[in-house]
């Protein structure tokens, strides 16, 4: 008799938190989720799951209460998908960052040592960690050179991953993500500033666009294909660790461009740049090299740059459409 599969996800109520769940849920996991006590609750990306989840409340800068949820959750996988993601903050609140970012990593992987070290650990790590890279693509073996707070404690946070590996032999694996976005990224981040800006244009809500840095070049994958790659390799007989990329690089300008043409908008007439949006230090260009996780996951991305882009204009659309006919009601 195989006991039910039973996972912890930390950052529920994110993008990839959200992804996550229901791909578990697919596959008849019992899914725990991780959610920190707010003022107002942020449960949009999980409205439609949530009668299938169990939240419990714990927060990664408090060791104890993770400890308390690792043992009273008793699961077999964890996937730390809880963080301060976002560059720029990471230059305005840099300690809290490391908190969250680093030291939240090492928090979990505390819990689950001294709980029961037989649990699997997922830790979402991020392409940030190469900065500027020393060689293009980026493979596992490309040494990190950090560009912001975000990326060095995201370093920590692969590293610590792998030294509870190596040091107690924990099945411990640290997925090293590039850019991956949906209708569910969060509107701070590029792409979806750019697609709910053209959604917004095209319905006569917005006039313009004001972005940064148009040259600066990214891997962008679709989150829901990153999800599945997590779970692959938690179902290995190692643990290991791997990137998850696409494998193509676009700039800014091309991904505004090819937002407003699915919204039938020519984006040089309301895109603008702003130094504003400049950061401290940028990264210009980051392009992954995923053949180890599709020679040992067997994993491949399922859709292209193009399809998303089109998914995310169209859900932003017909989201920014309901809203206006909601207001006008
Ligand atoms: P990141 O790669 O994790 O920092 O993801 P983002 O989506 O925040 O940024 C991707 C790239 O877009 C970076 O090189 C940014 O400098 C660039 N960029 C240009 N304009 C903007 C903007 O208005 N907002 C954000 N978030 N990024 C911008």
């Amino acid at each position: 008799m195989s006991t039910p599969r039973r996972a912890l996800i930390t950052g529920i109520t994110g993008q990839d938190g959200a992804y996550l769940a229901e791909f578990l849920l697919e596959k008849q996991y019992e899914v725990h989720g991780m959610v920190r006590r707010a003022s107002t609750e942020n449960f949009e990306r999980i409205a439609h799951l949530h009668d299938r989840l169990t939240l419990h409340q714990a927060d990664l800068l408090d060791q104890l209460s993770i400890i308390n949820l690792v043992q009273d959750v008793q699961p077999r996988e964890v996937y730390n998908f809880a963080a301060q993601s976002f560059v720029p903050t990471s230059f305005v609140q840099p300690l809290l960052t490391g908190e969250f970012t680093a030291l939240g990593v090492a928090r979990v992987l505390e819990a689950i040592r001294l709980v029961d070290p037989a649990i699997r650990f997922f830790q979402a790590s991020s392409s940030e960690m190469f900065g500027q890279a020393r060689q293009t693509p980026q493979t596992e073996e490309t040494p990190f050179r950090p560009r912001s707070p975000y990326g060095a404690a995201k370093a920590y946070g692969h590293w610590i991953t792998v030294n509870y590996r190596e040091s107690y032999g924990m099945f411990a694996c640290s997925g090293i993500m590039f850019n991956h976005e949906s209708p569910l990224r969060g509107k701070e981040f590029v792409s979806r500033k750019i697609t709910d800006a053209a959604a917004r244009i095209k319905l006569g809500l917005q006039d313009e666009l004001v972005l940064g840095n148009l040259d600066a070049r990214r891997d962008w994958g679709f989150a829901g294909d990153f999800v599945r790659a997590a779970w692959l390799m938690l179902q290995q007989e190692r643990p290991d660790d791997y990137v998850i990329a696409s494998g193509k690089t676009h700039s800014v300008r091309e991904l505004a461009e090819l937002a407003f043409g699915y919204a039938e908008l020519d984006w040089r007439e309301y895109v603008r740049s702003d130094p504003k949006f400049l950061r401290p230090a940028e990264i210009n260009n980051l392009c992954g090299d995923a053949s180890k996780a599709r020679r040992l996951l067997s994993w491949e991305p399922t859709v292209s740059f193009p399809d998303l882009i089109r998914q995310m204009v169209e859900a932003d659309l017909k989201r920014v459409r309901q809203e206006r006919e909601g207001i006008k009601g």
